[in-house]
């Protein structure tokens, strides 16, 4: 019996290739160190598996938005250095530091909760501070950076706190000749000189996500924060380069029903497609509740046997159908690659292609009842 015998729908996380991506990473950043960024299931790859890998393969860093996730790598036994960046007030920040999890701060009143977290644990706190250069999101952004260091400075003669990082986010990395790439550099070390001048006296500067990694060296500074491309993806789809990175996930299904439908007979709720033969259809027991999106309605690429093709009608919530063509000698069973790497497989850029999205949301909306098997 197969492992995926049975299943109706399931995504395969190719650990080897994960593992080989990371290394190629970190080929083209070699002097710095590498923050394997595992968020969010790990882009929906599976948390644990993932951080594991890209361990083994050499990163030294950990990098999640929520305490949630951090606490959870802990509890899976890792004991990687830790970053979790996403805070609101009343944010648990003693179960960050009894944890050893780096933690980051964006404003002052951040930084006065994690210093009461300290005092109350008995522990120093490791903190990034974070300068908005101009990607408009989290970071202290202008002449808040001078006061958010200013206010970090007394924290640390305390011991309360040890600003260990200081750090960034690139607005359009992913478009290399954007003037704005350059600008945030520029103003990143500037906002590091100014908080070295007030005697902070940070470990690491970063500020490179995947995009920068690959294609800005002069931004890799002391680590680097890829995501999207450590899962095989490109975050510069229009460059005409895979950079030699694997694609990870592959998302695939087994027919659940092979039947035959006139022409003319719908297909589908609302009976968006309508074949004009009579036709072989297949029912794919998959749905936005596993994350194919319902925009994949009639675009949605597919491979089933030797056959490329699209959805066939609306996406529904737990399957959609797929017209096998006249002369098909499919069969409930056969397998359906939505994406996947080998040769004439829908990527999961071409499915981000096809519902007007980035390969990032294709696949961290798979949905959590799909199986990860990890290989
Ligand atoms: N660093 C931070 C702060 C992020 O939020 C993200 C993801 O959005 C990354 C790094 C990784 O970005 P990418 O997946 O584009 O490499």
């Amino acid at each position: 019996r197969a492992v995926t015998d049975g299943l109706t729908v399931w995504a395969e996380v190719d650990l080897s290739a994960l593992e080989h991506n990371v290394r190629t990473l970190r080929a083209l950043a070699p002097r710095s160190q590498f923050m394997a960024v595992v968020k969010a299931d790990a882009y929906g790859h599976g948390l644990v598996p993932v951080a594991r890998a890209a361990v083994r393969a050499g990163a030294e860093w950990l990098g999640v938005a929520q305490l949630g996730e951090a606490v959870a790598l802990r509890e899976a036994g890792l004991t990687t250095r830790l970053l979790t960046w996403l805070s609101v007030p009343g944010t648990d920040f003693a179960a960050a530091l009894s944890r050893d999890i780096d933690v980051a701060a964006s404003a002052p009143w951040v930084l006065d909760e994690i210093a009461a977290a300290a005092r109350a644990t008995g522990r120093t706190a490791r903190v990034h501070l974070k300068v908005d250069t101009g990607l408009g999101r989290g970071g202290a952004y202008g002449a808040d950076w001078g006061a958010l260091v200013r206010h970090a400075r007394p924290l640390e003669v305390e011991g309360a706190i040890a600003v260990v990082g200081i750090w960034t986010h690139f607005a359009l990395a992913d478009s290399p000749e954007h003037p704005t790439v350059l600008a945030q550099q520029e103003r990143f070390f500037e906002a590091v000189a100014e908080a070295e001048r007030e005697g902070c006296r940070p470990e690491v500067r970063h500020l490179a996500n995947s995009a920068a990694t690959l294609v800005h060296p002069s931004a890799h500074a002391d680590l680097v924060r890829p995501g999207i491309a450590m899962y095989g993806l490109s975050p510069v789809p229009q460059i005409d380069d895979d950079f030699g990175l694997r694609p990870v996930m592959s998302l695939r299904a087994r027919l659940a029903l092979v039947k035959r439908i006139p022409a003319g007979q719908g297909v589908s709720y609302g009976h968006a497609y309508v074949p004009d033969v009579d036709t072989t259809v297949g029912l794919v027991p998959a749905g936005y509740a596993d994350g194919v999106p319902r925009n994949a309605t009639n675009v949605g690429p597919l491979r089933v046997g030797d056959l490329r093709t699209t959805i066939a009608g609306r996406v529904c919530m737990d399957q959609f159908v797929v017209d096998l063509g006249p002369e098909s000698g499919a069969e409930a069973g056969d397998v359906v690659t939505l994406f996947g790497s080998g040769p004439g497989e829908p990527t999961a850029q071409d499915w981000a292609d096809a519902t007007d999205t980035i390969s990032y949301e294709i696949v961290t909306r798979v949905g959590a009842r799909v199986p990860r098997l990890h290989l």
